[in-house]
């Protein structure tokens, strides 16, 4: 919920109506008790010399006037799959057995096109998989803003086992709350042992349903496209459990997944549509970029007059090409379609210029008295595996009452650009015990305002984050 003009004016030591004029100079009409627009907000802070920071991000559906369309309307969605696990595991493999079991057998001939995104159809209801296998991608579009997975298929080779990037899919996946599925892949090879894979995965917190957990397990080979029914199957179970709905009935929004510049289509953009239903002459904003909808194709190259919620399409009479990762919404007309990518494009360069703070330990407590946080997640890397238990147990045990350490995520090897990525998307900050960043991950820890502190003694450590928590550290700019 926004704060209305009133309170806002009065937080700033400011004349409501003084703050009502600004607003009109600026295109934006409001009354004293309506909710102020988060945007403008910002920006007429910043026209005065004053800083302020948006606590929670305001959806636009009060700009767009969309608010309140979603009562009672609102029916299952298909879930929406990325599918993760280490190299040579087999995902890609996966995903092409998936699609051309799945499309094939449905529509004959059905020639599917790489734009992005697929839908499968199973049993008369439909999965979505994204076409980006990996943890990376997928925390990359979340450090963006954008959640559009439900569900992460975990592959797991079974002749190979747990992998360190096996790990890192895990504890990506946990750090957004999006619940694992794991294909136990490669089980026509004779030295597949899926067994001694689940004990593995256990001792990583995914006990399997029949050992008493709550991991659902699903034996595959991608390559003999054996198990992908039940594997499926699964799938479906899950989202039913997550009870996943939208409402095809209010205006659309979504996420662009995939974007290119083509030479005779112009922009072109894929979208998941993630509520309404998204038409042919739609008016579309995109993150910055406005448009009005041209032609929307659908993954099997048709061309389509509208799209449903957890469905891809690639859009065509874009004004630009947006950046995957940014979000879209149809509105009403051309008029406020261009007022809402201005004052996008606005807010962006305000972002850039403002740079959304992160988490730092300095100003972890204050943040804390305001309570707004009451895990301070962590991103533990060292040099050696053994030096991994003692830190995270002397770590752990700082916790207080009102306040833990959470390891979203621990490592050996250097700090790479997944690591900054994650602690960005997870807003945790990385330690790193006799281990440096390499240079992508340091130039987007710069960039993003990720902090990254260095130790290599775990008595320091202990010492900084002890001070965090009691609020000793001296905040520094
Ligand atoms: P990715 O790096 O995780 O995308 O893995 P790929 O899909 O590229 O697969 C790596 C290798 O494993 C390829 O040579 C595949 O043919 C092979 N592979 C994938 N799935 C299976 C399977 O179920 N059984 C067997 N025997 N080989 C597989």
């Amino acid at each position: 919920e926004g704060i209305s003009v009133k309170e806002y004016a009065d937080r700033l030591g400011l004349k409501a109506q003084e703050v009502i004029m600004k607003l009109m100079g600026m295109g934006v009409m409001v009354t004293i008790n309506q909710p102020i627009d988060p945007d403008a907000a910002v920006l007429l802070a910043e026209s005065l010399g004053i800083g302020v920071e948006v606590q929670s991000e305001e959806s636009e559906d009060v700009l767009l006037g969309t608010e309140g369309e979603d009562s009672g309307q609102l029916v299952s969605r298909p879930p929406v799959v990325t599918i993760m696990g280490h190299t040579d595991h087999g995902k890609t493999t996966l995903l092409d057995a998936i699609r051309k079991s799945k499309i094939a057998e449905a529509e004959a001939g059905g020639i599917t096109q790489h734009i992005g995104a697929y839908t499968i159809m199973e049993k008369d209801r439909n999965i979505t998989f994204l076409d980006t296998p990996g943890h990376e991608a997928f925390t990359a579009m979340r450090a963006r803003g954008a959640k559009v997975t439900d569900v992460v298929i975990l592959v797991v080779a079974a002749d190979d086992g747990v992998m360190p990037q096996t790990v890192e899919a895990i504890n990506h996946s946990k750090a957004a709350n999006v619940p694992i599925i794991v294909a136990l892949n490669k089980v026509d090879k004779p030295e597949a042992n899926p067994d001694r894979v689940m004990q593995e995965l256990s001792g990583l917190g995914l006990i399997p349903e029949e050992w008493g957990g709550q991991t659902i397990y699903c034996p595959v080979s991608a390559k003999k496209r054996t198990g992908l029914d039940h594997l499926l199957e699964m799938v479906l179970l899950q989202a039913d459990v997550l009870d996943l709905k939208a409402n095809p009935d209010r205006r659309s929004q979504g996420v662009v997944i995939e974007s290119k510049l083509d030479k005779g289509r112009g922009p072109v953009a894929t979208v998941l549509v993630q509520n309404g239903t998204l038409r042919v002459g739609d008016f579309l904003v995109v993150g910055g970029n406005f448009g009005r909808v041209r032609s929307l194709i659908n993954d099997r190259g048709q061309r389509v007059q509208e799209v449903l919620p957890s469905f891809p399409a690639e859009v065509i009479g874009l004004d630009g090409v947006p950046q995957p990762g940014e979000s879209f919404v149809v509105v009403e007309d051309e008029k406020s379609g261009r007022q809402v990518a201005q004052s996008r494009s606005l807010k962006q360069r305000s972002a850039q210029m403002i740079r959304q703070k992160k988490v730092s330990l300095e100003d972890f407590y204050t943040q804390m008295q305001e309570g707004e946080t009451k895990e301070l997640n962590l991103i533990l890397k060292v040099d050696v595996q053994g030096s991994l238990e003692p830190i995270r147990h002397a770590l752990s045990k700082i916790g207080t009452s009102q306040v833990r350490v959470r390891f979203i995520h621990e490592g050996v090897g250097g700090i790479r650009e997944t690591d900054v990525l994650l602690a960005q998307a997870s807003n945790a900050i990385i330690l790193g015990f006799n281990v440096r960043p390499d240079s992508k991950a340091a130039v987007l820890a710069e960039k993003e305002k990720v902090d990254i502190k260095f130790y290599s003694v775990i008595y320091d450590a202990i010492e900084d984050v002890r001070k965090a928590m009691e609020g000793l550290l001296a905040p520094t700019i």
